[in-house]
């Protein structure tokens, strides 16, 4: 379980001293994979941040299995925006890294397991290509695979769909619940689509604006379902969100 407990940020700097996230409290059951989507600004990459280790001084506590959350004692998988991949690295290079990274032997088990995912993903044949050799869902892929490969504790994904297109994206969006749904890793993701948090999210946190607080944690009826869009509550859920953020932009 991961508990999140009067978590507050501060970005301090000689001139002034921004708040960024005010008092957050969070309980995420094991193997759940939330959305976190909020107004531009509002703390979303700041608490991912928090959870990916990157920031470490914080007010509160974040606790996974009731030990404190850090990068030192937990696997940790974040996949950013552009993808993280080092780009004088091959695709199966970018794949293992985490491993080499951490002098971890890597047998014949975890280059078989990497080959199935890459499968799945149908990048198997892009495995000696370099990433400026690749498109912008091809690249999403090779990250997917790298961190399901490190089986992480907890993974983390910053707007990690976002800058694909429409149809890719989709497509994107459906490969990652397969996967997700074989390995059932902790997953936060940060979106700003209403419609990727009602289908990837089987709970959707909304958060409103600096400094960032949580202003409704919802379990979604809609999760998993490739239908979403034609189910009566559909709408109704959408326009809430859509209301929640809307006020959050106003403030
Ligand atoms: P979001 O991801 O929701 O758009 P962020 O977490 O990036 O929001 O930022 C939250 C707030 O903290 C914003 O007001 C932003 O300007 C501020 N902020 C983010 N990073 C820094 C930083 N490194 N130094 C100072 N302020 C920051
Ligand atoms: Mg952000």
């Amino acid at each position: 379980m991961i508990q999140i407990k009067n978590l507050s940020v501060f970005y301090r700097s000689k001139r002034e001293n921004i708040k960024a996230l005010n008092k957050i409290n969070l309980n995420v059951h094991n193997s759940d994979i939330c959305a976190i989507i909020g107004p531009s600004g509002c703390g979303k990459s700041t608490l991912l941040n928090v959870l990916s280790g990157i920031i470490t001084e914080y007010e509160g506590e974040v606790l996974l299995d009731s030990k404190s959350l850090s990068p030192h004692i937990h696997k940790i998988g974040l996949i950013p925006q552009n993808f993280g991949l080092l780009p004088w690295k091959t695709v199966e290079e970018n794949c293992l890294l985490s491993f080499k990274i951490k002098k971890e032997k890597i047998n014949s088990d975890i280059l078989r397991k990497m080959d199935i995912l890459m499968e799945k993903l149908n990048i198997y044949h892009l495995k000696k290509r370099y990433p400026s050799e690749l498109s912008g869902g091809q690249k999403q892929r090779v990250a997917i695979v790298r961190s399901f490969l490190m089986k992480p504790d907890i993974l983390l994904l910053d707007e990690a769909f976002s800058a694909l297109d429409a149809i890719i994206k989709e497509e994107a969006q459906e490969l990652f619940l397969n996967i997700w749904s074989e390995n059932k890793i902790n997953t936060f993701f940060v979106t700003h689509s209403i419609d990727e948090a009602i289908y990837m999210g089987k709970k959707i946190i909304i958060m409103s604006n600096t400094p960032g607080e949580i202003i409704e944690v919802i379990d979604n009826p809609m999760f998993n379902n490739k239908k979403y869009r034609e189910e009566k509550k559909y709408l109704e859920l959408y326009l809430h969100i859509k209301n929640l953020i809307k006020k959050g932009w106003d403030n």
